[in-house]
């Protein structure tokens, strides 16, 4: 039994909740207030037999004990397992130190180094005078340049090479990490006399860095205004976001997050607290920044100067909101401003701005309506075939209905046709849509457990299915040692990695689940089951919330009686969904059972037979995943 398993079985979820809000017993269950949103009737469930909580209301998270202790005091796993430890009276090992350095972990700490070369100079040296004061023209002050550990990468070819190879780093560690590459003179420095932006990844580790011209004389001819490290083990700009790792919780928070496209635009926005705000670094919001907002943002919105706004790149935005679940949002900023300048200008109009923000979609029938001047018939034409595509990409029949008339009056054309033209386009992906859902059947003594367990398995297993991971929500995962062994595999790029990055005390555990065993899957299959066992944990998710979502009705209409009884029966149903499936496959393994689901899955999927491009689209559930 490991700690975890251990702390969790001497420790009531009941007794530990009770101990931070007042519970009251509803049925089988506990119910209370929600402490994480605001809430007058209770739609916070706390079920002994499961020992887990839910909240039926507005935030819709649940979890083990683990989670409910981490979530209340803001404290990452390792804090929780210690204080939960304590409590439990179990005694935890002494943490290991010294474990040797990866490689990744000698780049990490060479770009480490890099960045605080930059940064001294910068702040103190001769040579970054000159960047020092046009930073502080552009208005950052030293706090700023701080927190963001801006530097300045002098003049000459190998300052920073000689720098680093003094501290004992090898020439091909510094080509490895991006910092050197090689001319016709040999290995050089990548970036000289540019002020420099360090790129960190979501856990505050410098991975690459941005490089900025200083806009003067003296800058020799053909240099790119902006150079970024390339790509690199550590660095991956498609699957970055600027200022993440210091916005993260703001979003969290707010439940919003804004898109810039430059550091100093994301920089001056923290600066002036605005601090849900991170940049794509000047290229095309990808479909794996997307993903990677979406573990902590509801909205999205893009601020975009006029210019921007209208690209193609940007439109290509429109795709991803089926990740995202809801509208992209786009806020248009005053002509000839970017954001950096909008808001150094007038700081309090940015909220103003954002909140002026539409839907990605209306903008694009705006630009396409504004184009139709003559409206002569190709046009229109033309304005069908922009923007029916995009219409064919909504999920949902009623808002598409709203652009299917709203295209009809733009273009001249009838709606039924334009609908026809829909179905056409659309009939694949509805056909998958439409394959019914399977009976629930889980085994072994901890359903939740097999299943979650399941799909780290074929993450571990299956690099190619990165796409697919990172696109889960941890919350999926019900209990901890496996939401946490997602949150690590989704921050690192290579399994390998993980060890390094999960909490010592989960070792046994990744390494238990790394070895389950697992049939010989092509890659297509694994992908299958993948996704068969996630829409499984997502349509667990949405039972539980639909359990519970008459309640929380019957609960603002009716008397208190009513209300009691409601919750109670809808915490009964929420515990009986999972309880009463685990005993149907009790002499089966778990990995057994659950394939018995996914073989399902795969009949289907071959039934199907779908064209190669579409094969992405076919389960339930599932998330259009594209390789951009
Ligand atoms: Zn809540």
């Amino acid at each position: 039994m490991s700690e975890i398993d251990e702390v969790k079985a001497r420790l009531d979820i009941v007794d530990v909740i009770g101990g931070y809000i007042q519970l009251q017993k509803a049925g089988r269950s506990y119910k209370a207030v929600c402490p994480f949103h605001s809430e007058r009737t209770p739609s916070f469930i706390v079920s002994p037999e499961r020992q887990s909580w839910h909240c039926f209301g507005a935030c819709g998270e649940g979890g083990d004990v683990f989670s409910f202790v981490m979530k209340k005091e803001g404290l990452e796993f390792r804090e929780a397992l210690h204080l939960l430890a304590e409590r439990a009276g179990v005694a935890l090992p002494e943490r290991r130190r010294g474990e040797e350095d990866t490689e990744r972990e000698r780049l990490r700490q060479a770009n480490e180094a890099a960045a605080q070369y930059y940064h001294r100079l910068l702040l103190d040296g001769e040579e970054g005078r000159r960047a020092r004061r046009y930073l502080e023209e552009r208005g950052l002050d030293r706090g700023t340049l701080q927190d963001f550990e801006l530097g300045f990468a002098p003049a000459g070819w190998e300052t920073l090479f000689r720098h680093l190879r003094d501290r004992g780093y090898r020439q091909e560690e510094l080509l490895t990490a991006g910092l050197l590459t090689v001319g016709e003179r040999g290995p050089r420095d990548l970036f000289h006399e540019r002020i420099m932006f360090p790129i960190t990844d979501l856990r505050g580790r410098v991975v690459g860095f941005g490089g900025r011209t200083l806009p003067s004389e003296g800058q020799p001819e053909g240099q790119p205004k902006y150079l970024n490290t390339a790509q690199t083990v550590l660095f991956d700009k498609g699957s970055l976001l600027y200022g993440l790792d210091k916005a993260k919780e703001h979003i969290r928070r707010e439940g919003s997050a804004v898109i810039v496209e430059g550091y100093m635009d994301a920089i001056t926005a923290h600066q002036h607290g605005y601090a849900n705000v991170v940049a794509s670094m000047g290229t095309a919001l990808t479909e794996r920044q997307v993903r990677l907002l979406k573990r902590f943002a509801r909205d999205v919105v893009l601020a975009l100067d006029a210019d921007t706004a209208g690209q193609e790149a940007t439109l290509r935005a429109m795709e991803y909101q089926e990740i995202l679940g809801r509208d992209i949002r786009v806020a248009i900023l005053p002509p000839g401003l970017d954001p950096d300048q909008a808001i150094r200008r007038q700081p309090d109009d940015w909220p103003g701005l954002l909140g002026g923000a539409q839907p990605l979609l209306d903008y694009k029938f705006q630009t396409v309506a504004a184009s139709l001047q003559g409206a002569r018939p190709w046009e229109r034409s033309r304005a069908v075939d922009e923007l029916l595509p995009l219409v064919a990409l909504i999920g949902d029949r009623i808002v598409q209905a709203h652009y299917v008339q709203r295209l009809g009056r733009l273009a001249q054309v009838r709606e039924a046709e334009l609908q026809q033209m829909l179905l056409r386009q659309s009939t694949k992906r509805r056909s998958a849509a439409a394959v019914p859902e399977q009976p629930t059947a889980v085994a072994g003594t901890h359903p939740g457990d097999a299943r979650e367990e399941f799909c780290l398995a074929l993450l571990l297993r299956y690099p190619e299915l990165r796409e697919d991971g990172l696109a889960f929500s941890p919350e999926l995962f019900w209990h901890i040692e496996n939401r946490q062994v997602l949150e690590a595999w989704q921050g690192c790029s290579e399994v390998e990695e993980m060890a390094q990055v999960v909490p010592e005390e989960l070792e046994g555990h990744l390494q238990r689940v790394s070895g389950i065993d697992l049939p010989p899957f092509g890659l297509q299959e694994a992908r299958a089951a993948l996704r068969d066992c996630v829409g499984r944990l997502k349509q667990r998710e949405l039972e539980a919330i639909k359990q519970a979502s008459s309640a929380a009705l019957a609960a603002r209409e009716a008397e208190d009686r009513t209300t009691e009884e409601e919750l109670a029966a809808a915490a009964a149903a929420w515990q009986a969904g999972s309880a009463s499936s685990e005993a149907t496959a009790e002499d089966m393994s778990p990995v057994a059972a659950l394939l018995r689901d996914t073989e399902i899955g795969l009949r289907l999927h071959q039934d199907s037979k779908m064209e190669q491009g579409e094969e992405d689209q076919r389960y339930i559930g599932a998330e259009k995943v594209e390789n951009g």
